[in-house]
């Protein structure tokens, strides 16, 4: 037997066309089979907080659309501009001819928006944690994770070279015990600063300052606050007031608040120098489309200009949570748009996801091995393109699905 890194068993997979099969089988015995939906419409204009899926009008709670700006017009009418000025495809990698001038200007906007000497952007938020801790751990070292850390750090410590070690969740002293641990080979120490799953914030000034105590580089991977965290939207290092000496690499992304697509590493002169010399998922590959990159100026503008959009998803999320709170749900620790429900068992969260859908909500069930077995969960998201009335409805709905939920929970793996 296998397992994967969340411990599931699966069934040793053989070469050959019945494996498959067996594989596939395995994964529903375990309730864990993803399934993706078309969304074929959007009936509201400008809005995505309501899809049609399967000919049917489902309220959206399961987008990083924070912010409202995926389907903003003045979005979408930079974007078209700039196609019909420069084309789509970039055509080549940043290396070569790829790198264009809605890049640059954008690159030089993410790095005053960030106070940080330079910007750099990456196709994808994946792509940018793997380059981030791939071009600053090596073989023979240690890259120090918070247990819930997102996918892409690990796969950027294994294409590094280097060993991951894990601190349980959230738990600074855990992180000092396994730097202490490593001492002298403990190169990188990364986290999400808002957990993807959770909605939970990490201790970064704690981190920050372990970190430099232990001469190990902090990368901290901002997906889920830049944005929507901060009295400015500079997300959660603002929250916490924190610099660039604090915290030297840090990760946007801009396919969640920024409604747009791709994502950036902010850092000094040198640190961005040496990820376009190194970084694999750089150098590797074809530039974003510059009609993106001029949507997200837009989008950038838009998070700065646009402050009532902080406002109203945060105050959505305190009317979710405190009508939540009031049906005696298990929310998690979190005062982000982020709010996972949690059922426990796979199949109730399957279950809760179905009656939900039943009754025109799409949310999604969050399984192993997402996040850890025994923990699955709905992880409802608030957007600033939500209603009062569009919340209120799910806080009652969600109130009878989970009541009704096969009890059944999973030993934690
Ligand atoms: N980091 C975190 C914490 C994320 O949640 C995600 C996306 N789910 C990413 C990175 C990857 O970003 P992208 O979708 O742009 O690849």
């Amino acid at each position: 037997m296998g397992t994967t890194s969340s411990g599931i068993a699966l069934t040793p997979v053989k070469h050959d066309a019945s494996a498959l099969k067996a594989a596939l089988q395995e994964v529903d015995r375990l309730h864990l089979r993803r399934v993706r939906r078309t969304v074929e419409a959007f009936p509201v204009p400008g809005s995505r907080a309501e899809i049609i899926i399967d000919g049917r009008r489902l309220v959206d709670f399961c987008s990083n659309d924070y912010l409202g700006l995926a389907r903003e017009p003045s979005i979408a009418a930079a974007m078209s501009e700039a196609a019909i000025r420069l084309g789509c495809g970039s055509g080549a990698s940043h290396l070569v001819t790829g790198h264009g001038s809605e890049h640059q200007k954008l690159e030089e906007e993410l790095a005053a928006f960030t106070g940080r000497e330079r910007a750099l952007l990456f196709s994808t938020g994946y792509m940018a944690n793997l380059a981030a801790v791939s071009t600053l751990a090596d073989r023979g070292e240690v890259v120090v994770l918070d247990r819930l850390n997102h996918a892409s750090l690990i796969d950027g410590t294994l294409l590094s070279g280097a060993r991951f070690s894990r601190y349980a969740h959230g738990d600074a002293a855990d992180a000092e015990r396994v730097l202490k641990e490593h001492r002298g080979t403990a190169t990188v120490l990364a986290t999400d600063g808002v957990f993807s799953m959770a909605g939970d914030f990490a201790r970064l000034p704690t981190l920050a300052r372990l970190a430099r105590a232990h001469h190990a580089w902090f990368i901290v991977d901002d997906a889920h606050g830049l944005g929507v965290l901060g009295a400015t939207g500079r997300g959660i290092l603002e929250h916490f007031e924190l610099d660039a000496t604090e915290v030297p690499v840090l990760v946007g992304t801009l396919g969640k608040a920024f409604g747009s697509f791709g994502a950036f590493i902010a850092g000094s002169k040198d640190l961005i120098e040496l990820l376009i010399q190194k970084a694999r998922t750089y150098i590797y590959t074809t530039a974003l489309p510059q009609p993106v990159a001029a949507a997200t100026r837009k989008a950038l503008e838009l998070v700065q200009k646009d402050s009532w959009r902080r406002e109203r998803v945060l105050a959505l999320t305190n009317r979710f949570r405190a009508a939540a709170r009031q049906l005696d749900m298990q929310l998690g620790h979190s005062d982000t748009p982020i709010q996972p429900v949690i059922l426990g068992s796979a199949e109730a969260a399957l279950h809760a996801q179905n009656a939900l859908l039943e009754a025109g909500f799409r949310v999604v069930a969050i399984r192993p091995p997402t996040v850890p077995k025994g923990t699955a969960r709905l992880r409802i998201s608030l957007s600033a393109a939500h209603t009062e009335a569009q919340v209120d409805a799910l806080v009652e709905v969600l109130g009878r699905a989970c009541a009704q939920a096969p009890q059944k929970t999973e030993a934690h793996g």
